[in-house]
This record gives C-alpha cells, sequence and structure tokens, in this order.
C-alpha cells in the first residue's frame, strides 16, 4: 500500500578522538556498516509498523547492494522495486567525535543512476501504493516522474531532504510536503521571514502543495492545511540518539494517511513513533514496531 522511491546507502561508521584536518590521518574505532540512505529507512519503519511496503531504488552489484537488499526484506519490505547494477552502492562515509559531531562524505553512486525509465518501469508498483513517498537523494527528474506516475487515487508525500529548489509541478503534488527546520529554511530561501515555523508553513503551503508538516524535533510538529495550522505535540522520551526520527515519522505519516487517517491523527501517530525511535541509537535499528508505538 506504500511505496517508497528513495535512496539506499551504506552508512560507514568510525568512531575517532578528532576528526582529522586536510592533509592529517588519524586512527579510529573499528568499521560499523550500516544500512541507511532515506530511501531505505522510511521503507523499513513503514515496514516494521505492519505497513505492506515496497521500494523503488538502485543498489550497486555488490556487499553493500546485498546488505540494503537482506535488511529491506528481513523487515519484510517488498524489494522487487529494487534494482541492482549501473554504478557502485551509495556509501555515507561518517567520522564520529566523542562529543557525537561528526563530518560524513556521501558518495551517491547507484542512487544517482535511478532514472524516470525506472520509475515508468515500475508502473505496476505505483498502480498498486495509497502513498508514494519520495525524499531528494535521487534524480530531481525521477522524483518529477514519480509524481507523473501517481495512480488517480494516490497521494505524494514528499521529504525534500537534502533541500533544494522544487518545480511547481512537485510542489503541487505534495500532501503534505513534510521537512524539518533547516529543510524549510533553504526551500523557503528569499521568502524566509521571522522565526515562527507557523509562518514558514503558511508561505510553503502558498506555494501549491495541499498540506505541509514541518516537524521541530522534540518540539513536535506543525500541520498546515486549508482548514489551518495546528501544532501536533511530540511524545516526552529520554532522547539518545535522533538519527532517523524524521524519516520513521514521515513513513508512519504516509502509512497511516493511506489507511484513510486524517493529517493531524497520522502526524500524532508519526510524533509517537518518532519518539520511540530517538529512545534508541542508530537508525533502521531504532525503529519501533506497532507493539512498541502503543507501549510508549
Ligand atoms: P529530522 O530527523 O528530519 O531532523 P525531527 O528532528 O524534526 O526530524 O524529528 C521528527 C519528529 O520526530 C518530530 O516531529 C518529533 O515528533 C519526533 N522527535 C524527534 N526528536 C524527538 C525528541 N527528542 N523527543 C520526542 N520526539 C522527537
Amino acid at each position: 500500500d506504500l511505496l517508497v522511491v528513495g535512496s539506499a546507502n551504506a552508512d560507514l561508521v568510525i568512531g575517532v578522538e578528532r576528526r582529522p584536518a586536510a592533509g592529517e590521518t588519524v586512527l579510529g574505532s573499528d568499521l560499523a556498516v550500516h544500512p541507511g540512505g532515506k530511501g531505505a529507512n522510511q521503507a523499513v519503519a513503514a515496514a516494521r509498523l505492519g505497513a505492506r511496503t515496497a521500494l523503488l531504488a538502485r543498489v550497486g552489484d555488490d556487499a553493500h547492494g546485498r546488505l540494503l537488499l537482506d535488511s529491506q526484506r528481513a523487515a519484510g519490505v517488498d524489494t522487487v522495486g529494487v534494482l541492482v547494477g549501473g554504478a557502485p552502492t551509495g556509501v555515507a562515509l561518517i567520522t564520529v567525535d566523542p562529543s557525537g559531531d561528526n563530518s560524513i562524505v556521501v558518495s551517491p553512486g547507484a542512487n544517482g543512476k535511478l532514472t524516470p525509465e525506472d520509475v515508468r518501469a515500475a508502473g505496476s508498483l505505483f498502480h498498486a501504493s495509497r502513498v508514494v513517498s519520495a525524499q531528494l537523494e535521487i534524480p530531481l527528474e525521477t522524483v518529477v516522474e514519480a509524481v507523473r506516475s501517481l495512480g488517480p487515487d494516490s497521494r505524494f508525500v514528499l521529504n525534500p531532504s537534502p533541500p533544494r529548489p522544487l518545480p511547481q509541478e512537485v510542489l503541487a503534488a505534495c500532501d503534505p510536503l513534510i521537512l524539518n527546520e533547516h529543510e524549510a529554511k533553504v526551500i523557503l530561501g528569499d521568502a524566509l521571514v521571522g522565526d515562527d515555523p507557523a509562518d514558514w508553513a503558511r508561505i510553503l503551503l502558498a506555494r501549491g502543495p495541499r498540506s505541509v508538516v514541518v516537524t521541530l524535533g522534540a518540539e513536535g510538529s506543525l500541520v498546515a492545511s486549508a482548514e489551518g495550522v495546528t501544532r501536533v505535540p511530540s511524545v516526552k522520551v529520554d532522547a539518545v540518539d535522533t538519527t532517523g526520527a524524521g524519516d520513521s515519522f514521515t513513513a508512519a505519516l504516509a502509512w497511516k494517511l493511506g489507511a484513510g487517517a486524517s493529517l493531524a491523527e497520522a502526524a500524532a501517530y508519526a510524533a509517537r513513533v518518532g519518539a520511540a525511535a530517538v529512545t534508541k541509537q542508530g537508525a533502521q535499528e531504532s525503529f519501533p514496531t506497532a507493539e512498541e508505538v502503543a507501549a510508549l
């Protein structure tokens, strides 16, 4: 019922005392390899909640690609749309220092080779989906083609991350456009006024999306539609690691919308999912089951 169109990366993480300066070599911890990328994360998050989920993505014909396919299948994601080959699997090289500050280099690899043609070839996945969820770690023209491939009754959810200017055709399809404060600021650009996220949500809404959700971390989120702007509180938890909060929030919201929830209901459920995700280390490892959400 949910189709995620997006990226799949291997996250290669090394802990260091100090991140290296130009020309410097530092010694670090053992390497940890985690499945990641916003598309892969969203698909795993939704499937773990019990959503029937498919992923349209591209990985390389290599060990990282197999790691990603295995983690999707283990979560119960339909991987018929995960294409293999064309470039090495996308990689994020991450160094983290003891204070938690990191430096990241991303090689998009196969994510950059997910083409509009791949989207057209996946027409049956689009027709079988009530909700299509995308992000921007794949080529923009591929996202545009996903919008053009929506079935007559299907809904489009976009997290514009990493943020960049969006064509009108994409903006107008979003229901909702869902973004954090940083993404909102970049997308607003010159139109950014003041520091009230409710104003940002109104300005974004006027640009064409049918609805907008601005996520505010521990402050919860703002939901904006023709009916106005409402605040959805977060759930109080002891945050351990906020990695993946936005991905699990978006996945939960998209799934609930497809199941018939109102935007406010879906955002309230997504807040519980995001809160559960920040109580555990990691991204995919931290995503809760429906039982864990209910127990929160
Ligand atoms: P991103 O990960 O994209 O930066 P946010 O940090 O805004 O996104 O988090 C997305 C959602 O996850 C929030 O709207 C909130 O519901 C939930 N969330 C994030 N951080 C916390 C936290 N510390 N405590 C409770 N909920 C949180």
